[in-house]
């Protein structure tokens, strides 16, 4: 019984996956996330549903429109497979409501992860839709799980760090070093971490921003006109705080002995 629902799981979240990808394309166009059926960016045909099977559909098809044979981006099967595979890692192995609560907690925050992560990538923003979604989920977690002071203060220094170090850049270089939504996920995130794991959040992201930056600029792929989104850097970090809390919590005891 434990072993099919483990596979439901799998095929909720390729299911889940698929869905992402419609948000993270559409979401910063402005486009209707529902009723439209997906079509080929390409060509413009309007996809069978045997063209939408999560992953199975991409290697069926070698990775080509079905119409026009365009290519179409390994991301989108890599998405799928991400999502399922989380969501299959995170369902729990004892059911109960509470441990149903938390994998449907969990698996919506990975969710949001996702879509911000890529359209991040895509577009440099980390939207406010997604940013409110992810507040809406943290929020009342935070409320009933930890004391107010854990909360507030996590959520007051991952709002106000950012926002002061952003303040100084500008007034020293006349840069705008963090973009709003930035600020934004660093204060949300900081309701769930608490002011000390959030500290650890900003600090190990900057660190993280800074070794993909020079990277970037090593093998040529930064320029004036093209700067580096910083997202995916938060939520890399965020992620290993909040999946794997377990090692960032003994990472984060020995930093501060
Ligand atoms: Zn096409």
């Amino acid at each position: 019984m434990e072993e099919l629902l483990s596979i439901y799981s799998l095929i909720f979240g390729l299911l889940i996956g698929s869905f992402l990808n419609v948000v993270i394309y559409r979401l910063p166009l402005k486009k209707d996330l529902t009723f439209t059926r997906s079509m080929c960016s390409n060509c413009g045909n309007t996809l069978k549903w045997y063209h939408n099977i999560p992953i199975f559909s991409f290697l069926f098809l070698r990775g080509k429109c079905g119409f026009c044979k365009s290519r179409i981006s390994w991301r989108y099967p890599l998405v799928e497979l991400m999502t399922g595979l989380i969501s299959f890692w995170l369902f729990p192995n004892t059911l109960s409501a509470e441990m149903l609560g938390l994998y449907f907690f969990y698996f919506a925050i990975a969710c949001v992860f996702i879509c911000h992560f890529f359209i991040d990538l895509d577009h440099h923003l980390l939207l406010d839709h997604l940013n409110i979604y992810l507040l809406i989920l943290i929020l009342p977690y935070s409320f009933i799980h930890f004391h107010w002071s854990y909360w507030l203060a996590g959520g007051a220094f991952g709002f106000f760090i950012p926002l002061l170090v952003t303040w100084l850049f500008y007034k020293l270089r006349g840069q705008v070093g963090l973009g709003g939504g930035d600020i934004k996920l660093f204060g949300i995130l900081g309701f769930l971490l608490g002011p000390t794991g959030i500290f650890f959040t900003i600090f190990l992201s900057c660190l993280l921003g800074a070794i993909v930056g020079i990277t970037l600029i090593f093998f040529n792929k930064l320029t004036k006109d093209r700067p580096m989104a910083f997202g995916p850097s938060i939520l890399a970090i965020a992620s290993f705080q909040i999946f794997l809390s377990e090692y960032a919590f003994k990472l984060q005891t020995w930093f501060f002995n």
